[in-house]
């Protein structure tokens, strides 16, 4: 086992205080288990930002990722700043997706990750096709082009990152790969 979640907060389907006190009940037990464990959570966060820093901030919780991340770059910097790291999906590819946008400029390159969300958030350039995880190309060439940076360095930082997160060890190394079958940069 590599991690726990996903889990986390999601204020947008619970809309109740009942069903959101419900919510953050449940995700305080999974975070003990975290701490239990020693494993990463893997967080989901929509419309939840506050209430879900506040829960990391009651005691420790081992570095975790906050998958496809939605909020802004003061929230990702709080999250950086406790050790965790922000991965960004299709939502950073929208047309006018300022606050995630600036969020991905914050996030220092040790504490980013990337993720496709496949079958959900499908990127922009993609639809109407259903996500899969080959449109990871996209996510990377927006960072790329948010953080002046090149595709290849993106790609080989976040598979660093998303190595020491879930403690996986490198079985091949991106270079491996057949430069014909996987050059991201010619797309
Ligand atoms: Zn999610």
């Amino acid at each position: 086992m590599r991690a726990i979640g996903e889990c986390g907060l999601d204020f947008l389907r619970a809309t109740s205080s009942e069903s959101r006190a419900h919510q953050v009940e449940v995700f305080r037990a999974q975070l003990e288990l975290a701490r239990h464990t020693g494993l990463p959570l893997s967080i989901h966060c929509v419309k939840a930002h506050g209430p879900l820093v506040e829960l990391l901030r009651e005691r420790p919780t081992p570095a975790s990722v906050m998958h496809a991340f939605s909020g802004s770059a003061e929230i990702a910097r709080e999250l950086v700043g406790a050790g965790h790291y922000i991965s960004f999906a299709g939502n950073l590819c929208v047309q006018g997706a300022r606050r995630v946008v600036e969020a991905a400029r914050a996030v220092p390159d040790e504490r980013l990750l990337l993720e496709t969300d496949t079958p959900d958030q499908t990127p922009p350039a993609r639809r109407p096709a259903a996500n899969e995880p080959a449109f990871i190309v996209d996510i990377a060439a927006r960072l790329a082009e948010l953080r002046g940076a090149s595709i290849e360095e993106i790609a080989t930082l976040t598979l660093d990152n998303g190595r020491r997160v879930f403690s996986v060890e490198a079985p091949f190394a991106l270079h491996d790969f057949d430069d014909r079958d996987h050059d991201v940069t010619s797309e």
